[in-house]
């Protein structure tokens, strides 16, 4: 079927829920994509961080073409194999506790946030999140989530929830009140423009949520398995929280989420509380363990550090070679080149037309999140061609 029958077909058939690039793609290739035509793109956003590991990484594969031979779905009912090896896996490198298995990021923030209203009861429901947050888009992560235009149209939104500025340890104090039963917030915000936090911020938060005797959720659907130099981004700051919560990268490019209660909170969803009929089946395990072993076996996390430091330091050159670059934010592979122009969207296009597939968001933050596989070669080629481009504009 040639492109211009699919996106016809598209049209007519699918939901208009998404903007899309007139790109179709057709494979994958670690830190390459092909289309429809034979195209070739340097993948430096890979699904929002979903191909973390790379498109069709080989040990994901392996395990999955492994698995498909015996069973897909396992209902949980009954036990499955791998669920509880992830689980082991997960927990050997977090934090003492237990898992639950969802299939999305919102799904995996719809269980955190249950867990805490459960727990917190009904007088203490209330969430705090942070303004430019993004928790997904489910009614309860909608309302969770700190940007208008993620809820706008869906009036009323769950009540339940308010949202300081992120960054602001004061805001979030006199917030908090008898009724909060928990913090929620990204350790790293991912839509909201890449925003890193100042040091002691996140120290503060855990302090507060402490004193309060509330409970810490890290939302790390965006910032899991790598991406910002350890497996978990909580790690890089060294403040662990009571709740984390995980997607993306985790099913190197399975749907997957995951919901981890440390052992104080591990009981707060007892049986018959909360379900997911495809949660933790068997065929995404096996993806999420082959995420696990090439992160460890391919020494992944050296690889962030090495190629985090790479990309800043070429990015930081191409900021004094080029006019438009403001400023770089940057935690391992967790990138975001704010730009000096209030809307920075048509860059995008433009890389794109030179082979290199980027994010932008908030209007005018460049989002680079190569797979954490890339080597100083892409970037290389990825400096030459957002060079090309910055030149021009
Ligand atoms: C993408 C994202 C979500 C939502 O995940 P879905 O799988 O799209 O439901 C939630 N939180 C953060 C931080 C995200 O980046």
């Amino acid at each position: 079927m040639d492109f211009s029958e699919i996106k016809n077909i598209d049209k007519n058939f699918v939901l208009q829920t998404y903007g899309r690039t007139d790109l179709c793609m057709v494979k994958g290739d670690d830190i390459w994509v092909e289309d429809i035509k034979g195209t070739r793109y340097l993948d430096f956003f890979p699904g929002w961080a979903v191909s973390g590991v790379g498109h069709c990484n080989r040990h994901v594969v392996r395990r999955l073409k492994e698995q498909a031979e015996k069973i897909l779905h396992v209902p949980n009912i009954y036990y499955n194999e791998l669920q509880p090896i992830l689980a082991k896996k997960i927990i050997e490198h977090s934090f003492s506790g237990k898992v639950f298995f969802a299939n999305s990021g919102a799904e995996a923030n719809e269980a955190a946030i249950k867990l805490s209203r459960k727990w917190g009861g009904k007088e203490r429901y209330e969430i705090i999140t942070m303004e430019k947050s993004f928790h997904g888009r489910t009614m309860a992560t909608l309302s969770a989530t700190g940007q208008e235009k993620v809820k706008k149209g869906f009036d009323p939104v769950l009540e339940g929830f308010r949202h300081v500025p992120y960054g602001d340890i004061r805001a979030l104090e006199a917030a908090v009140s008898s009724r909060t039963c928990a913090v929620m917030l990204e350790p790293v915000q991912g839509e909201g423009g890449v925003n890193i936090p100042d040091r002691g911020y996140l120290e503060a938060v855990r302090k507060i949520t402490e004193e309060k005797g509330i409970l810490l959720i890290f939302d790390e659907v965006q910032t899991c398995m790598g991406r910002c130099g350890e497996m978990f981004a909580y790690k890089v700051f060294g403040v662990k929280p009571d709740l984390m919560t995980l997607a993306k990268s985790l099913g190197g490019g399975l749907p997957i989420g995951a919901l981890v209660a440390s052992e104080e909170y591990s009981e707060v969803l007892e049986a018959g509380s909360h379900a997911s009929t495809f949660g933790g089946s068997p065929i995404v395990c096996a993806a999420a363990l082959g995420v696990f072993e090439a992160i460890e076996q391919d020494g992944l996390l050296e690889n962030v550090h090495k190629m985090g430091a790479y990309l800043l330091e070429r990015l930081e050159h191409l900021s004094n070679e080029t006019r438009g670059i403001r400023k770089i934010k940057a935690l391992g592979l967790m990138v975001g080149v704010e730009m000096d122009m209030p809307d920075a969207v048509f860059l995008v296009e433009e890389c794109r037309k030179e082979g290199l597939l980027i994010n932008c968001t908030q209007k005018n933050i460049l989002r680079l999140m190569p797979p954490i596989t890339v080597r100083p070669e892409h970037i290389d080629i990825a400096y030459d061609k957002l060079k090309k481009v910055l030149e021009r504009i």
